[in-house]
């Protein structure tokens, strides 16, 4: 499990940082640019709602599938595991999440494993979310010089 929303030591060995909860936007951080590196891509651990549209760019679904029956889609979807769940009022679907914390898509690196096929709310993240223009930024482990540049 994740160990937030206490002080730790930062990693790059710089001051004491107050880490902040995902699941609590009042503890976000202001997003600037270049944050993303060396980021732990807390936000790829936030619930992903994408559309039809979405799926057909991640080669998901057709377009055939999309304009026949979107509740037929979301069942067969949910049985591979790729979404949990589909809000018919929104035409919307929540993409499956690793036990029970990371997007299906994020790679072992922590990185996107579909990132120029991403959905849109990934793209637009943080201009748009539950606190526009902030994020739950958290550094990554020691060592890695790996980035996350997804906004
Ligand atoms: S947008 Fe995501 S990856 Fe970038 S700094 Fe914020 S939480 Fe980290
Ligand atoms: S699709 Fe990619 S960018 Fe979007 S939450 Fe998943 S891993 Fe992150």
């Amino acid at each position: 499990m994740l160990i937030l929303g206490q002080m730790v030591k930062n990693y790059s060995e710089g001051p004491a940082v107050q880490w902040t909860d995902p699941n609590r936007p009042s503890t976000w951080k202001k997003y600037k640019s270049g944050m993303c590196d060396g980021c732990w891509a807390a936000c790829c651990t936030l619930p992903v709602e994408v559309s039809a549209y979405d799926l057909m760019r991640l080669e998901l679904i057709t377009e055939d599938e999309a304009a026949s029956s979107l509740k037929k889609v979301a069942k067969r979807l949910m049985k591979e595991g790729i979404v949990q769940s589909f809000h018919p009022p929104r035409q919307l679907f929540i993409l499956e999440q690793r036990f029970g914390r990371d997007c299906i898509f994020l790679g072992e690196d922590r990185l996107c494993t579909v990132y120029e096929a991403r959905p849109e709310v990934c793209r637009k993240f943080p201009k748009i979310g539950p606190r526009p223009g902030h994020c739950p930024v958290n550094p990554r482990s020691k060592g890695s010089k790996k980035t996350h540049e997804k906004v």
